[in-house]
């Protein structure tokens, strides 16, 4: 699976007034790669993230998976690239509480089309190898944070999507926790996945191939200028590339994301 994003910028209207968050990204991620989006809140990790899922059109730009152009897809083969190339995991779970371990990892697998029988066998299978075997029956609220994370992976994985997106997942988990998903995520991207996590969370950086900053202060424009307005602005979205302790499989290929080493 190759991810590329060229040029990308996303904005968002409010008001008289224009923000900018991502603004000239290139990006390129490659099959069995750990990638993190780091920096401060409002950076644009989760704008980055929707686009990526296919939930959020970029303002220019071009993001493609296997060259499947993302940014000009629409109708069914934008609800197919969600369903089937990309899984997504939130910080917040979002788990259906009346509903088992196993039938919300169901979920995904009965929207695509797949017969009841089969759809529980692979939700069991998968909830087995993310350590949740014992755990098929029980209902969200009977789950710790780090155990209800694991089943929202397991039905993000459920149509085996090549691209899995994740935001800000540790944020709700305790230490032992936080390593547990931490070291899930590296064995999901060690099978061949993609994987791009938004975090703050530096426990997850050891295990990564390379950490992006997004570190460029969001543009604000009043929508009658073209000049940002705001005084805080830096050269926007510009991405800079950290190779984390671990092998750093980097492919950065754009002059806005750089590898540390030579800033
Ligand atoms: P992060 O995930 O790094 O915290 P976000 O992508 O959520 O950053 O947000 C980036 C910037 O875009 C912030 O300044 C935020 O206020 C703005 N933003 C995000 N979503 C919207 C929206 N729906 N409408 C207007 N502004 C938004």
């Amino acid at each position: 699976m190759n991810l590329v994003c060229r040029d990308v910028a996303v904005e968002y209207s409010c008001g008289t007034q224009a923000v900018r968050p991502v603004d000239g990204l290139d990006l390129e991620v490659s099959s069995g790669e750990l990638v993190l989006l780091m920096g401060p809140s409002g950076c644009g990790k989760s704008s980055l993230l929707s686009m990526l899922a296919g939930i959020l059109r970029p303002l220019r730009g071009r993001i493609s998976v296997d060259g499947l152009e993302v940014t000009r897809l629409a109708g069914g083969r934008l609800t197919d690239y969600r369903r089937h190339r990309v899984g997504v995991v939130f910080q917040a779970f979002n788990l259906v509480p009346s509903l088992t371990a196993a039938e919300n990892v169901e979920i995904p697998l009965r929207a695509a089309g797949r017969g009841r029988r089969q759809s529980r066998k692979r939700a069991r299978e998968l909830l087995e190898q993310l350590g949740l075997g014992d755990r098929c029956s029980h209902r969200p609220g009977a789950l710790s944070g780090g155990q209800q994370q694991r089943v929202a992976i397991a039905r993000a994985l459920a149509l085996d999507p090549p691209l899995l997106l994740a935001d800000e997942p540790t944020a709700h988990l305790d230490r032992e926790q936080v390593g547990r998903v931490a070291h899930l995520l590296r064995e999901i991207a060690d099978d061949g996945r993609t994987v791009v996590v938004a975090t703050h969370d530096d426990r997850i950086v050891r295990l990564a191939d390379r950490t992006i900053s997004l570190d460029g202060a969001a543009r604000a424009y009043s929508r009658t200028m073209t000049k940002p307005v705001a005084s805080s602005t830096r050269a926007a979205a510009r991405a800079r590339s950290a190779p984390s302790s671990g092998a750093a499989r980097a492919s950065l290929v754009s002059s806005t994301v750089v590898p540390s080493s030579s800033v």
